[in-house]
């Protein structure tokens, strides 16, 4: 990468590979379009939504250390800057044009976009790759393709049908869904595929619902188990938000555990993708040492956890066979957050990875090989992603 060496782990050729490798990123938002304020960027460096606690931990926090010590650099700034002279020359850029000096910086062969979340106010997926000078390609939230179903003015007898019909369109535009249960419902669910005439009852309840308050927003626990099956079934990966997430979240109902059951269910039906996972990483590489069609990453923990994050990564190294780790940013709004999941995450990993070479545990032929599947290799053969020429 285009970029001051940022490994720093103890053996030098690990070093020069994860300073230089491509990565696919697996997991991945686009960036808010246009200015942002002080207040706006504070926030933006917390999961919180609460005004209050972004504020109480202000920049204090491993995420605002880091933020300072690797994009003040790029901007032409001392590392460390204080925080007062980061935003100084920050907020008067837009964050394309801050994105114009980080993304090229982070490495990035291919994004692969959750285009689900807040897509009003993002720059579209395009420009985003443009601006990373990485391929791109989409992932289809399935709780989002439910809701337009919700707001198309389909009945409840057609809601299923309808569904599978806006499924099949989607795929020809991506590679992926994203389910969000455990926001909506938590883990714990029901694992088994429900009937049509199940889905239909649930379906008028909530076009019912929809009606006198206006708000679209699926809770019901039946269609979320109806969508995330259908997806299921197309055998397209299908990511599960686990772990670590803001204050809609039950922390201890995102525990992928919870959801072993819906695991053994769809070994044979499509990979699953366990995003995030912190604090239960550890689970996470279990369940993908259980199940042949599980993976896992540990992005936005990775951002959140700075400096120390180095010990995530290597918690994910763990149990996991190799080859079902990916390398994610979860990086959404502000392009800081873009080139610190890969500073952090080539950081993090020469240093869990270059300790074992140093050793002599590992050979340098198997952790390059390691190294290429986490960076890129994994998540191209799981997604069936094919350079686009
Ligand atoms: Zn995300």
């Amino acid at each position: 990468m285009p970029l001051e060496s940022v490994c720093d782990g103890p053996n030098p050729a690990i070093n020069e590979l994860l300073d230089q490798v491509l990565l696919v990123d697996h997991h991945v938002h686009s960036i808010i379009s246009g200015r942002i304020d002080a207040a706006a960027f504070v926030g933006l460096l917390s999961e919180s939504d609460r005004p209050a606690a972004a504020r109480a931990a202000g920049w204090d926090s491993q995420l605002g250390f880091a933020v300072r010590r690797w994009c003040a650099p790029l901007f032409g700034l001392e590392r460390h800057a204080t925080r007062e002279a980061y935003l100084e020359h920050r907020l008067p850029m837009t964050n394309e044009a801050a994105a114009g000096v980080l993304l090229p910086a982070a490495g990035l062969d291919e994004l692969l976009v959750d285009t689900g979340y807040r897509p009003d106010r993002l720059v579209d997926v395009d420009r985003l790759g443009r601006l990373s000078g990485a391929r791109v390609r989409t992932i289809v939230r399935l709780e989002s393709v439910a809701e337009d179903v919700a707001r198309s003015g389909v009945g409840a007898a057609a809601y299923a049908q309808t569904f599978r019909d806006a499924l099949e369109v989607a795929m020809t535009t991506s590679v992926g869904w994203k389910s969000v249960i455990a926001y909506r419902h938590g883990l714990d669910f029901d694992p088994t595929p429900p009937s049509d005439s199940e889905v239909a009852t649930a379906a008028g309840a909530w076009l019912r619902a929809i009606e006198a308050t206006g708000t679209v927003r699926l809770t019901d626990p039946v269609l979320l188990r109806f969508g995330l099956w259908e997806g299921a079934r197309t055998g397209r990966p299908v990511q599960v938000h686990v772990g670590f997430g803001d204050t809609d979240l039950d922390l201890y109902r995102a525990d992928p555990a919870l959801m072993t059951d819906f695991l053994r269910a769809t070994e044979a039906v499509c990979p699953v993708m366990l995003l995030h996972t912190y604090p239960f990483q550890r689970n996470a590489g279990y369940l993908a040492q259980m199940f042949g069609h599980v993976y896992l990453d540990v992005g936005l923990a990775v951002n959140h956890t700075g400096a120390a994050s180095d010990l995530i990564i290597r918690e994910s190294l763990e149990l996991a066979p190799l080859p079902k780790v990916l390398f994610s940013s979860d990086a959404w709004a502000l392009p800081e957050l873009h080139l610190l999941g890969s500073v952090l995450f080539r950081r993090g990993l020469s240093r869990a990875v270059g300790a074992w070479v140093a050793a002599g545990d590992w050979s340098l032929a198997d952790a390059r090989r390691v190294i290429e599947g986490i960076a890129s290799g994994n998540a191209t053969r799981v997604y069936g992603l094919r350079p686009v020429s």
